[in-house]
């Protein structure tokens, strides 16, 4: 196991990397503390729950909502929380982002932290503090941005991880590449899926790596006013697509970047258009779908990202540097 303390603007977090559940008894006081975890990941390691208060909700996207919300605060009012309670996420990302937000608001603001279970959350979902929830077509609509005390690796729980949830988490370990590692970029050409679901310690380091990526982009800007939008390549398209068609969030991102690198290619001179395609499609992403552009453009004006015309869109300069280019909403309509 290794232990980092990363310094947040007002707020400090600790990251066990490699660690075990085992632990969370020695991080937290088990009398104080509620584990919010769905039925997938309790219906598969129901032992490792025992002697835990515990909350399970239904799985999937669509829970990621008020609806849920109110349930838990329910709950966590019959378990009778107080502040000293720590609520802990174990889950994939639906899961720690309403952990992290009912843990914001729940008595003005109590103790979390997070276990990821999807290789998702564990590169991207549960680092960097923004807990929320959807709203209708519109995701992460509502939310707060707070730090968890403490993220848990144990990457036993990645044995029960479905085949296009580890593609899922693929589509984010490619975006981290893209925009930051132009090094980690030509290791995953290298490499394939099945070599980091049968190598431990080659997903082990590879999850580190992405973790302290996403870590390092949002300690140097926390709130969003620049480079943390980097982090959006490939959402931006990919978020519309996500919430109106049946498709995963790796499935639409990996759409988003593949029409993020058009746009590079045609708006700043990107060469290596083919490479990112390519990775993608190496990593089993889909880089093409039919979609209404009518549609998705009325999601697209309701995007956190906008700026009264414009929306600030990622695009590549190479693969390893990314750029922040302002786009009018009209010309985005004319190149869907
Ligand atoms: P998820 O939480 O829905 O998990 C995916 C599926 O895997 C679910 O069915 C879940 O039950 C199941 N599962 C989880 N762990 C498992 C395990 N170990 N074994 C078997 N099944 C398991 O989705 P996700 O892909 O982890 O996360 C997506 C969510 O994360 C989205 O809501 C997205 O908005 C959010 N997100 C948040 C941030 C952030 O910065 N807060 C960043 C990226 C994504």
């Amino acid at each position: 196991m290794t232990k980092k303390t990363i310094r947040f603007s007002n707020a400090s977090v600790d990251y066990y990397f490699a660690g075990g559940l085992f632990l969370l008894r020695k991080i937290i006081d088990q009398k104080n503390a509620v584990l919010i975890t769905d039925e997938n990941v309790f219906g598969h390691h129901q032992s490792k729950f025992k002697g835990w208060n515990t909350i399970v909700l239904k799985a999937g996207e669509e829970y990621k909502v008020q609806v849920a919300v109110d349930a838990v605060i329910e709950q966590l009012i019959e378990m009778e929380a107080d502040r000293k309670t720590t609520l802990v996420g174990i889950g994939g990302g639906v899961i720690t982002d309403l952990t992290g937000y009912v843990a914001s608001i729940y008595m003005r603001g109590i103790k979390f932290g997070f276990v990821p279970t999807t290789l998702l959350a564990l590169v991207d979902a549960s680092i960097g503090g923004k807990n929320g929830i959807d709203v209708g077509e519109y995701k992460n609509m509502i939310g707060v941005i707070r730090q968890p005390s403490f993220i848990l690796h144990d990457l036993i729980f990645l044995d029960t991880l479905p085949q296009n949830e580890w593609r899922n988490g693929f589509a984010e370990i490619i975006k981290h590449a893209a925009i930051k590692d132009a090094s980690m970029f030509r290791a995953l050409e290298e490499n394939e899926l099945t070599f980091y679901q049968k190598k431990k310690k080659a997903v082990c380091d590879l999850i580190q790596r992405n973790a302290m990526i996403k870590t390092k982009v949002v300690q140097d800007d926390e709130f969003e006013s620049g480079e943390r939008k980097l982090l959006n390549f490939g959402h931006t398209l990919g978020h519309a697509l996500e919430t109106q068609y049946e498709l995963s969030h790796g499935e639409a991102i990996s759409i988003g970047m593949t029409y993020a690198v058009s746009l590079s290619e045609q708006l700043k001179g990107f060469k290596q258009k083919e490479r990112v395609v390519t990775l993608l499609e190496q990593y089993g992403l889909p880089t093409y779908a039919r979609f209404n552009r009518d549609k998705v453009i009325n999601v697209l004006r309701m995007d956190k990202k906008k700026e009264k015309d414009f929306i600030n869109f990622i695009l590549l300069e190479k693969v390893g540097k990314a750029v922040i280019e302002p786009i009018l909403i009209n010309k985005l309509y004319e190149t869907l």
